[in-house]
């Protein structure tokens, strides 16, 4: 698991997944489009199918100077839909890390997409993304993913979060 940078956010391809405690999650691309001689644009999606490299829907455009996105005519979502709230949420904690690491305190995470360490398919849920192998590959391997990511988790918390004095 990663914290994700204003860098990966503004590099024009940056897919990630914010989930909750509860279990709630949301995919989000972030897509710059250069055209001609104009200036570059960012569009915000979210994942609304099954497939992770394809299924998105417009959002809006994002403003790297405010941290923010601005829904548009075209948004398939609404400015106060859940989706939009939770990644102008996920963008305010790009580069805060007190207010990022008091989410994961809390068990929000922000997760950068992976690669399948055996077929090299795109993950976005977080339990593949912990892993490291989707979850038919896991089964492939013969291993178990919960378990694989919860090992990869309790590492990366070991190695990230300051203990208590
Ligand atoms: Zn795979």
């Amino acid at each position: 698991m990663t914290m994700i940078t204003e860098t990966f956010v503004q590099a024009g391809n940056a897919i990630f997944t914010v989930s909750s405690p509860s279990g709630e999650r949301y995919t989000f691309r972030v897509r710059k489009v250069e055209k001609d001689d104009r200036p570059p644009i960012t569009f915000a999606s979210v994942m609304t199918g099954s497939d992770n490299e394809t299924s998105y829907s417009y959002m809006g455009v994002v403003d790297f100077q405010a941290m923010n996105v601005r829904t548009t005519k075209a948004s398939k979502f609404a400015d106060d839909s859940t989706p939009v709230r939770v990644f102008r949420w996920a963008l305010s904690l790009v580069g805060d890390f007190d207010r990022w690491m008091d989410a994961v305190e809390r068990g929000y995470r922000i997760e950068q997409s992976g690669r399948c360490g055996r077929c090299a398919r795109l993950l976005t849920v977080p339990q593949s993304i912990r892993a490291g192998i989707g979850a038919e590959c896991a089964v492939a391997m013969g291993v178990d993913q919960a378990t694989l990511a919860r090992e990869t988790e309790a590492l990366w918390k070991e190695a990230t979060i300051p203990h208590a004095a």
